[in-house]
């Protein structure tokens, strides 16, 4: 009976229902509206319901018979699956609900999924703004669609007409009310949605995030989603926060009912569900986008590092080793330089090009500073393969694993060969200077025409010894020794035999003192001095005689002179403790005056100062 009126009077009550529903929904999104609306309501409105009635104008036209036609055709031929099987009509009911629902979640992920399908949907997504209008957004052509794919479902299921029309019913509603502007007692929205989609579930399918708008395709059971893996609570800005509509389509001129009409006919397609779904991965995707970008960097840092490379290449003898020294790598400056080719050099450890030059020592504090970690610097001679020498400062810089362990030694080599061939020079000159230098001194004190020490260096010795000794109780003795007649002697055998007697004399004298510390030197013309430390006045005495007998026993025969017919010297000698208040000049003054009387007294003879 209610059956019948319902098949009689569908399209009212339909109708009915559809606009009591709309009403009631638009006040209430109205009054208590959970976002505010961007847009101007109602041009939007106009443009919306203009494309509704334009959807339903063709259906009628083009499927007079609709789903509840097809449902009557399938019922009346008594084909399609479902009329095999004696159901109850209120399982009936439930199966046909759930397997249309099922089919238009799957027909809506599509509209999604297939770049043609979404140039159609894209009419209902482009939308800018999300209420009961939304709803029924849809372009004529994606609801001729549906409903094709709807008449060939109810008739190859064979869903009976009640099912059918009580599920258009529900469906509209559901439409409507998904689309809705509304807020919902947050817990009540919570339990509801684990069984009907709610606004805010499908609110977050219209967001402006593609992988926020490939979410939630249900339009009535929620379930699918879930099922499906296409399910997202929330959307990331937030119910409120987030931005509806799609990233393009944006302007003026694709909201109004013309360029709603046309959007399907834009050549712009982005955005569909096979080059776009990231809900459960976001996370992995922002890491890969993270990981691509350190990538990028590297890539960019290795570039640099390579041109930083050539330039050091330039510059710099570069050369890797491994942890036991064996060499990696070898750059064209150490080929170049060495002599060696990099077949030759690798494999290698650096004894390869040892001079030689540098003891083991060397190596081995360098090594003991490289195996513990630390940075090595020095100059390094090296030897290359045609024998040649060449110096290299040299940086060894040890690279360490992330767990400590050292794994390279880098060495960087500049070739200071020129620098240290003129640092080499210089030392030579320097060398050669302070070899004249000590000549040149000894020079300065011995005298030239005898060889033995020179009156400077007498001076000095003598000064030095009185200064020093005036303090102990050491004894010094000084003699001075004059040639008997040697005015005559040059008289009669002439200056230069003169010299050679001198060169005589001296060397006769200077043998008598080997002791260190003793000196003899030639005080001035024919005259000698001899400083003694450390001798008492006893051996002093002996010493002096000594001497004088050494130069008699020369037997140098003198024809002029008064004293004998060789030549003879005359000794004035000065001995003891020093007296710590005598000046030199008194010491010499004192020697002098002993001379005198050895002199005076008959030549050839010793006189000790009293
Ligand atoms: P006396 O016994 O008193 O010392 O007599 P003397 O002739 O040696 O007297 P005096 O000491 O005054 O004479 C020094 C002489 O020594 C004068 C000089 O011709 C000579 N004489 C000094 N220096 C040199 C020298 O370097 N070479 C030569 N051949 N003769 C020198
Ligand atoms: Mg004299
Ligand atoms: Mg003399």
């Amino acid at each position: 009976m209610t059956v019948d009126f319902i098949y009689n009077n569908e399209a009212t009550i339909r109708l009915s229902i559809f606009l009591s529903a709309f009403i009631l929904l638009a006040i209430w999104e109205w009054k208590w509206p959970k976002r505010a609306l961007t847009q101007n309501k109602l041009k939007r409105w106009f443009n919306n319901i203009a494309l509704m009635v334009t959807g339903t104008l063709v259906v009628r036209v083009a499927v007079p018979m609709a789903a509840v036609g097809a449902a009557y055709f399938a019922e009346n031929q008594h084909i399609g699956i479902a009329n095999h099987f004696e159901l109850p009509l209120w399982l009936e009911i439930v199966v046909v609900f759930v397997v249309l629902d099922l089919a238009i979640y799957s027909q809506h992920a599509m509209f999604h999924v297939l770049p043609v399908m979404w140039r159609f949907h894209r009419a209902h997504h482009s939308d800018l703004d999300f209420d009961i209008t939304t709803g029924v957004r849809f372009h004529p052509v994606e609801i001729l669609i549906s409903v094709f794919i709807k008449i060939f479902l109810i008739v190859t299921w064979g869903a009976p007409v009640l099912a059918v029309i009580l599920f258009e019913i529900v469906l509209n509603y559901m439409s409507m009310f998904t689309h809705c502007n509304i807020c919902l007692n947050e817990k009540v929205e919570r339990v509801l949605r684990w069984f009907i989609v709610t606004p805010d579930m499908h609110r977050v399918h219209h967001s402006i995030r593609e992988n926020e708008t490939n979410s939630n395709f249900a339009f009535n059971i929620s379930a699918w989603d879930r099922i499906f893996g296409t399910y997202r609570a929330e959307p990331e800005a937030g119910q409120l926060g987030m931005s509806i509509g799609l990233t393009y389509f944006r302007e003026k001129e694709w909201q109004n009912y013309g360029g709603l009409l046309l959007t399907p006919f834009s050549t712009n397609v982005k955005g569909y569900a096979i080059n776009y779904r990231d809900t459960v991965n976001a996370n992995e995707l922002a890491q890969a986008k993270e990981i691509a970008q350190q990538h990028e960097e590297k890539a960019k840092l290795a570039i640099e590092l390579d041109g930083y490379l050539q330039a050091i290449g330039q510059h710099a003898l570069v050369s890797v080793t491994d942890s036991k020294g064996v060499i990696i790598e070898a750059n064209d400056k150490f080929v170049e330089v060495s002599g060696y080719s990099r077949e030759e050099l690798l494999g290698q450890n650096h004894r390869i090009v040892n001079s030689g030059l540098h003891d083991k020592e060397f190596f081995d504090g360098m090594w003991s500073t490289i195996t513990s970690g630390e940075n090595w610097h020095d100059e390094v001679c090296d030897r290359a393969k045609n024998g040649e020498l060449y110096w290299v400062d040299t940086t060894i810089v040890p690279i360490k694993s992330a767990d400590g362990k050292i794994e390279r030694y880098v060495s960087v080599r500049v070739d200071i060969s020129k620098r240290k061939k003129y640092e080499l020079g210089i030392e030579k000159v320097n060398q050669d200077l302070t070899d004249a230098n000590i000549q040149l001194e000894e020079l300065s004190r011995v005298d030239a025409l005898t060889g033995i020490a020179n009156r400077r260096y007498f001076d000095e010795t003598l000064a030095t010894y009185i200064s020093t000794m005036s303090r102990t109780d050491v004894p010094l003795t000084l003699m001075l020794c004059d040639v008997d007649h040697f005015k005559n002697y040059n008289d009669l055998y002439g200056h230069q035999a003169g010299d050679v007697c001198l060169q005589n004399v001296a060397k006769s004298i200077d043998q008598n003192f080997t002791r260190a510390g003793d000196v003899a030197a030639r005080y001035g013309g024919e005259e000698f001095a001899v400083i003694l430390p450390n001798v008492g006045d006893v051996t002093a005495i002996m010493l002096a005689e000594r001497m004088r007998a050494n130069v008699e026993a020369l037997k140098l025969e003198h024809g002029d002179s008064s004293v004998a017919d060789v030549v003879t010297v005359s000794i004035g000698v000065v001995t003891g403790q020093l007296d710590k208040n005598m000046t030199i000049a008194e010491f010499i003054e004192n020697a002098d005056v002993a001379l005198y009387r050895a002199k005076e007294t008959g030549r050839n003879r010793v006189e000790v100062s009293k």
